[in-house]
């Protein structure tokens, strides 16, 4: 496959959001829109099809905010709560493009899916509202079509989960992360752009800090690398000034160019 496409940054805060509700942190009352992170998602427009990366509890938001009009195609990075929750606003998209929505992810994630949203994923629940239309298809480590676009998975780990990366040409996305395995770092070689979790400065259990994700960066040396997943402690504008060439926080809202 050739071409380009564009990736939009729908959200790039931790599972709280920033600001956090009742959080008194300096970054969290900033009147900055740098520092207004909704929860992690991003956008792949392809030249006709939209791929959309998880569907956490902002996509509502997301949506409107992007004026997105259509959803192609659904990869799930995995289960949190944070990435799923939204789940529900994909049928205005079935309204809007009368058609089901394909969804990916592995097939733990998967599992949880159905167990979690039973009215959407259970064929014998008795539903009188208008449920989400959605297909959910397991993947493994083939690589797979989804809004046009070939789309490379890589096991993430994230403190006990597995989580589902994605290579789409020459970009990569990485969130919720706390470790990669050397095959998925093979499968990161060469990329151009890469968006990155890197939370805090302080050690988790289950995300990079920026020292850790700085240290993955230095290995695969992209061109650039954006930071996503961020907290509370990384106030934009302070955080990007200590961040080496090449390295910045992502906001919501970016916008980059990527070739397929
Ligand atoms: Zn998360
Ligand atoms: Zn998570």
């Amino acid at each position: 496959m050739s071409g380009t496409a564009r990736v939009i940054v729908l959200g790039c805060g931790t599972s709280t959001g920033v600001p956090a509700i009742g959080c008194l942190e300096p970054t969290c009352l900033s009147d900055d829109p740098r520092n207004k992170r909704l929860r992690a998602s991003i956008l792949i427009e392809n030249e006709d099809a939209n791929l959309l990366v998880d569907s956490g509890p902002d996509l509502r938001q997301q949506a409107l905010t992007h004026n997105i009009r259509r959803v192609d195609a659904v990869v799930y990075t995995h289960h949190h709560a944070d990435h799923t929750h939204g789940i529900d606003d994909l049928r205005v998209f079935n309204f809007i493009m009368k058609k089901t929505i394909p969804c990916y992810a592995y097939p733990d994630t998967a599992k949880v899916l159905r167990r979690n949203f039973r009215y959407i994923f259970g064929e014998e629940e008795k539903y009188t509202g208008f449920r989400p239309q959605l297909t959910l298809a397991d993947v493994d480590g083939t690589p797979f079509e989804a809004a046009g676009m070939c789309i490379r998975p890589f096991p993430l780990e994230h403190g006990g989960s597995l989580v589902m990366g994605i290579r789409v040409g020459d970009f990569a996305y990485a969130t919720d992360c706390s470790g990669i395995s050397p095959e998925s770092m093979e499968i990161l070689n060469g990329v151009r752009v890469l968006i990155l979790d890197a939370l805090r400065h302080r050690e988790h259990p289950s995300h990079f800090t920026v020292e850790q994700a700085l240290e993955v960066v230095d290995i695969l040396k992209p061109e650039k690398t954006y930071f996503t997943h961020t907290n509370y402690e990384l106030e934009y504008h302070e955080t990007n000034r200590s961040l080496p060439e090449g390295v910045e926080m992502a906001y919501d809202g970016l916008e980059i160019e990527i070739a397929l």
